[in-house]
């Protein structure tokens, strides 16, 4: 009797085990990323599609290299894929690599003292330097997009100008190839080494957030518990970034460090993925004046498609944050910064991007407009801004 207790649990152990390695990660997806579909489905106008086919779509943020899949096949969970972007007409993604994530996460006050990451990237086997270092869960995630861009022969990693001139040119040829850029969501995983930054680098990425969810070595988070500006370190990470033509994103910064990094730099800065507070009046969102401040300095403001950023997370919403940002900032400095994959409910995913086109033209932007912001000037800003060769 004894005997078949014990192989009971022994069994019971078999299956809790196997579930957590098979099933847990993409059940902790499902929940994370979802789409809450509209009860009309999206149909865009012929002259919305037609429009949609002609233009250089991009976007600014998508924390799709956490999760358990591969970007290389099409999934029914989270937001993008290849096969979805090409769907949606997509030329380019930023990948963003998350690093940390406290538990409990809100936009108000967070301490890096717990982090959720620990289980995900262990019931994921990834390598055991990643469960508790974000600097190895960088250079994972490097690898990861590195390993995508040498399967997929129509899909290229850009690090350079002149990568992304190549993807350009192949695609005036005709060719359907579509590019990623490495970007990082908080420099605490520079773990306080300079000379990791060297690392983050070398592995590719081109754009690094300073700040994640809470405050760090180089500054504070606008979810943070100090809301503070830059630290010492945190000036000389961001004049190292500038002398090796490494893009600054603010997208989880302080109103400080905006400032802060405002005062010190003289290259464009990014706001990879937000809203606009006067459209918009949320904790996630700095304000009107600072996002001036950012485009007249020649910055790149993406805007999400989550409720925190935009308050309406149809696409009809996400249109008219966009508007309000033209409106504000002007069509030259207004961007697409989904946040797809970055644990947020959206209305549409990757495949859908023709339903935001539709709604711009909705919305009143003229067509030169629309380039712009779906994609125009993401290509524009990293021709500038990324390193030469
Ligand atoms: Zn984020």
């Amino acid at each position: 009797m004894i005997r078949t207790i014990l192989a009971f649990i022994a069994i019971l152990l078999i299956v809790a085990v196997i579930g957590f390695f098979a099933l847990g990660p993409g059940m902790v997806e499902n929940g994370q990323n979802q789409v809450v579909r509209p009860d009309t489905p999206y149909a865009p106008s012929e002259a919305a599609i037609a429009l949609h086919e002609d233009l250089f779509v991009a976007d600014l943020h998508a924390d799709t290299l956490l999760w358990a899949r591969s970007a290389a096949r099409r999934s029914d969970r989270g937001h993008v894929d290849l096969p979805r972007m090409r769907e949606g007409g997509m030329a380019l993604q930023v990948f963003s690599a998350v690093t940390l994530s406290p538990s409990g996460l809100n936009y108000d006050s967070n301490t890096p003292d717990s982090d959720d990451l620990v289980l995900l990237t262990f019931a994921q086997r990834w390598p055991p330097a990643t469960w508790n270092s974000p600097y190895a869960r960088a250079l994972h995630q490097a690898v990861r997009l590195s390993q995508l861009a040498s399967q997929e022969t129509d899909f290229a990693l850009i690090r350079t100008r002149s990568d992304l001139q190549t993807l350009l040119d192949r695609r005036a040829r005709g060719e359907n190839v579509m590019g990623g850029v490495l970007a990082i969501e908080g420099l605490h995983a520079m773990e306080g080494e300079m000379a990791n930054l060297d690392g983050l680098e070398a592995a590719g990425y081109r754009i690094m957030g300073l700040q994640h969810f809470f405050d760090n070595r180089l500054g504070g988070s606008l979810h943070g518990t100090g809301q503070g500006g830059l630290t010492e370190f945190g000036r000389e990470v961001v004049a190292e970034m500038e002398a090796r033509s490494i893009i600054v994103d603010v997208a989880h910064s302080s109103s400080a460090t905006v400032e802060d990094v405002l005062d010190m730099t003289s290259r464009p800065i990014l706001v990879s993925h937000t809203g606009f507070a006067g459209n918009c009046e949320t904790a996630r969102n700095i304000s009107d004046d600072l996002m001036t401040r950012i485009a007249e300095a020649g910055g790149l403001i993406g805007v999400g498609y989550w409720d925190a950023a935009v308050c309406d997370i149809s696409a009809a919403g996400v249109a008219a944050a966009i508007a309000y940002g033209v409106e504000l900032v002007g069509a030259d400095h207004v961007a697409l910064g989904s946040d797809f994959d970055g644990a947020v409910t959206t209305s549409f995913d990757a495949s859908q991007l023709a339903a935001l086109t539709d709604a711009l033209l909705a919305e009143g932007l003229s067509e030169d407009d629309i380039a712009r912001v779906m994609g125009g000037n993401i290509r524009d800003f990293l021709l500038e801004n990324l390193p030469i060769d």
